[in-house]
């Protein structure tokens, strides 16, 4: 198998993929070059997992570490007369998305030799690169936001990660995890292209669940945008191997109160657009500054999709919504069903559509804070 490429989209070096690099030495983050792809005919069907497509992937071999992540259920509810089919990657091994990055880069960090990791993440990607940094046996630190949900911070602890909490916004842990690139590698997922690598396998699973055809939306909830990126990657690789001639339009649901995506979309820019960052119960979106602006915003309009950004009192009837639906969901998820309304309502998605919403994090990550949101109390 040939070597994947780095691409720097600042100062155009071109860089092979064989040796520990998280961005370039101009200091712009990388992006892995366009792979092959594959056909349909080598889907290897057997495999229960993410690992159905490993020969579209960047790796040199099979896996040496994995949970079987991946091959998540597609289902379909009714969501206020319509038929939508909701992605349930809340069943990933460590109950969010995030393992379909993970288990790609962190395989990837594997094959070159990486050591001890390190890493920053509101919670969800701290538990997942934690947890296959254990089934790797190598050590781990990660740095999260001190406000996280204590499910999650359980989360990394328990699989014997060192856990420091930064007091502060999302960005003072990103500058914590910067200021320690010294000391160990900085696995970031939200860095490292290889974490979009994995992600990417979401364009493929859902083509293959829907009998090998796309459908018409997909609404995902968007911090950083990896998922956002992976499809994009997943659906172009299927477009150059003639297996679609059409794309899906992405939706990038953001919580309005921490919407850098939407920011930059009323602005019609390609870069960051100044906005005003207030909380949010979505915390997995919560993301002020993410890293590659100029490519989400060039997925989202290749797509002819958009941005939604939804208010935070719509966050908690969605969750209410989902979880009639037998959907238990962490609020941050819950943003992508309550996008479906406007949408809906102002005719953009239509009934006679095949729309998708992914619902990215598990309820049982934040139990707690969806009693408070519900307002479920002791019985
Ligand atoms: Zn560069």
């Amino acid at each position: 198998m040939t070597i994947a490429s780095y691409l720097c989209p600042a100062c155009g070096r071109v860089l092979a993929a064989d040796r520990p690099l998280w961005r370039c030495e101009c200091g712009s983050h990388l992006n892995l070059a366009p792979g092959p792809g594959m056909a349909r005919r080598d889907i290897a069907s057997g495999e229960a997992s993410l690992w159905r497509y490993a020969p579209a992937l960047a790796l040199s071999g099979p896996p040496r570490v994995t949970f079987g992540e991946g091959w998540t259920p597609l289902v379909s509810r009714d969501w206020q007369g319509v038929e939508i089919r909701f992605k349930l990657e809340s069943q990933m091994p460590t109950g969010s998305f995030k393992d379909r990055g993970t288990a790609v880069m962190l395989n990837h960090l594997l094959e070159i030799g990486v050591g001890p990791i390190h890493e920053d993440s509101s919670g969800n990607a701290g538990a997942s690169v934690a947890t296959y940094a254990a089934a790797a046996g190598i050590p781990c630190r990660i740095y999260v936001p001190a406000a996280a949900p204590r499910g999650k911070l359980v989360q990394i602890a328990a699989s014997g990660a060192e856990v420091r909490a930064i007091p502060g916004t999302r960005q003072d842990v990103t500058e914590a995890a910067l200021a320690a690139t010294g000391e160990s590698f900085y696995a970031s997922h939200n860095w490292q292209p290889f974490f979009i690598e994995g992600t990417k396998t979401l364009a493929y699973e859902l083509w293959e669940q829907l009998g090998f055809r796309i459908p018409d939306n997909i609404l995902v909830p968007t911090g950083y945008g990896s998922n956002i990126l992976g499809l994009d990657r997943g659906f172009d690789e299927l477009e150059r191997n003639r297996e679609i001639t059409a794309r899906p339009r992405l939706f990038a649901v953001q919580a309005a109160n921490c919407a850098a995506f939407a920011a930059a979309w009323a602005a019609d820019a390609d870069r960051f657009a100044p906005f005003e960052a207030r909380p949010t119960v979505a915390d997995g979106i919560a993301t002020p500054h993410p890293v590659r602006i100029a490519e989400v915003m060039g997925a989202l309009r290749r797509s002819k999709g958009g941005v939604v950004a939804v208010a935070e009192d719509e966050i908690g009837p969605a969750l209410a919504a989902l979880g009639r639906l037998g959907l238990f969901v962490e609020p941050t998820a819950a943003t992508a069903a309550a996008a479906l309304t406007p949408l809906l309502r102002e005719g953009t998605i239509t009934a006679d559509q095949s729309t998708v919403v992914v619902l990215t994090g598990s309820g049982l990550k934040a139990a707690d804070r969806i009693g408070d949101l519900l307002v479920i109390g002791a019985a």
